[in-house]
């Protein structure tokens, strides 16, 4: 900081330029962007600002006289040169409230910022342009990545169907795991790639969210069991039946929390809880905490959690896989919904992830006759519909299975229709899960469908719609 070597303003590399002069005009101090841009040598002080705006300042004996509008608004001047050449600038000149009878003019060069704008705007664009081939990049090598890796995955569960032999189910399970892992890498290659880009949108629509936790909880059953450990679900009676928010992208956080739990806990069980924390204009804020007995986390790593590509250590990575792009993509996903994630836990204790969303709250519910929805299901705990349900999800021909299929079919053609696929693709993810115990044949035409939506091909995916259909009517 200096002033005639004193101090008032930062002087090395501000590109303003920054001149004080007195009640005569007399300058006092100028900085170097002065000096430099009106081309004196360190001779500036001592001048008259008659000298540089002479159009709006004349030195008089009894002091300086001009009409110029002392005050912070910005005012469009031309400034001369010692050689007497010109430029135009956009200037500010107030007084002091410091030091009484002195003024203090602030220019900037007008013709030097339009290029350094043209310049930014110009950086800004090829920034932007990069981002989006990267993102395009991203979204084809998925695309195609997704292609063999289904086809892998649709013979080998085929080969499934129908081999006998233990000691080769063993490596062909291990194929099939292997697929469902890639699909997930994928996925989340390709979330993480939109929301890098600033290119993901939230799909809001209205949805029942018990149902939604019934979908959660039916992905995640059949590992909790053969894990032996006990689950738990509670949704807060105070927790509506129907709301509007983007019901895939929650889940898809609840999924990721409750697949972490389930892979890092042995022993012990895993719990959900689901309340709502506040209801403003309209506006419901939704409380979800996921906690588990497992392997914990240390205090010092819990602050690196939600950066991408973050793991504990490189053995945990080791022996449980996976990339860490998960709980990064969670927290993008939560604060585009308008909360927080956070999470508590103690090494070998277990951990607490807990997120917050807002939704929209719905006023009527005209999917569901009036008291039918309370007599099929009341505002109770998930896990108080229990097991029994979710298995009645799962099992092909069930009427809860029939009317789930129904629902998500209808809705998976209706996103063909106006062209999402990715939407399209997340229903045809429900259809398959609600199809797992179905017989072979409608085991194939759900992978044909989902190959032909993957492929984004209107013509095959209109067809396997209908002969999906025909099928189940
Ligand atoms: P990944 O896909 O590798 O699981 P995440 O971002 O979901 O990536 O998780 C990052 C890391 O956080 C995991 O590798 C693990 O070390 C730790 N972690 C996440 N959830 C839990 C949990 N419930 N218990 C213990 N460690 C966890």
């Amino acid at each position: 900081m200096e002033q005639n070597g004193g101090s008032i303003f930062p002087v090395g590399d501000a590109l303003e330029m920054v001149i004080i002069f007195d009640r005569t005009g007399k300058i006092t101090y100028a900085n170097d962007a002065a000096e430099k841009k009106l081309e004196y040598e360190q001779e500036l002080c001592g001048r008259n600002i008659s000298d540089i705006f002479p159009n709006h300042f004349t030195a008089a004996e009894n002091g300086l006289e001009t009409a110029y509008p002392f005050g912070h608004e910005l005012q469009n001047l031309v400034a001369y040169r010692k050689n007497l050449t010109c430029f135009p600038v956009e200037v500010r000149i107030m007084s002091s409230y410091a030091q009484p009878q002195t003024y203090i003019c602030m220019a900037n060069d007008t013709l030097e910022r339009e290029h350094l704008n043209r310049e930014v705007a110009q950086i800004k664009k090829e920034v932007q342009q990069a981002a989006r081939v990267k993102a395009e990049f991203v979204a084809n090598v998925t695309h195609e990545l997704r292609t063999p890796v289904n086809g892998v995955l649709g013979n080998i569960r085929e080969l499934l169907d129908v081999e006998t032999m233990p000691d080769k189910l063993r490596p062909m399970k291990m194929i099939e795991r292997c697929c469902e892992d890639m699909n997930k890498l994928i996925d989340n290659i390709l979330d993480f790639s939109k929301l890098e880009a600033g290119k993901f949108t939230l799909e809001k629509r209205k949805f029942h969210v018990r149902d939604m936790l019934d979908y959660v909880k039916a992905h995640h059953i059949s590992k909790i069991t053969e894990k032996g450990l006990e689950f738990f679900m509670t949704v807060s009676p105070n927790v509506p039946e129907y709301v509007t928010g983007d019901e895939l992208r929650i889940k898809q956080v609840l999924n990721n929390l409750l697949s972490n739990a389930l892979k890092f806990t042995s022993v012990g069980k895993i719990t959900v809880e689901i309340l709502k924390t506040a209801q403003i204009n309209g506006r419901i804020e939704l409380f979800f905490i996921v906690i588990d007995s497992g392997i914990g986390i240390d205090k010092a790593e819990q602050d690196k959690l939600f950066q991408s590509f973050s793991q504990v250590d490189a053995s945990i990575s080791r022996k449980y896989g996976g990339t860490g792009l998960g709980l990064n993509i969670c927290k993008q996903l939560v604060e585009l919904m308008g909360g927080r994630i956070a999470v508590e836990s103690r090494k070998g204790r277990g951990s607490t992830f807990s997120f917050s969303i807002w939704v929209d709250s719905c006023k009527e519910e005209p999917d569901r006759p009036a008291g039918a929805n309370d007599a099929r299901r009341p505002a109770l705990t998930v896990s108080e519909v229990g097991e029994r349900s979710a298995d009645e999800l799962q099992s092909f021909g069930t009427s809860k299975n029939r009317e789930a299929l129904e629902k998500n079919l209808s809705k998976l053609i209706l996103c063909v229709e106006m062209e999402n696929w990715e939407k399209a693709e997340g229903f045809m993810e429900t259809v398959r899960q609600l199809t797992l115990k179905a017989p072979r044949e409608v085991g194939r035409m759900v992978l044909r469908l989902k190959m032909a939506i993957q492929k984004e091909d209107y013509e095959k995916t209109a067809s396997s719609f209908e002969e999906l259909k025909a099928y189940l009517q």
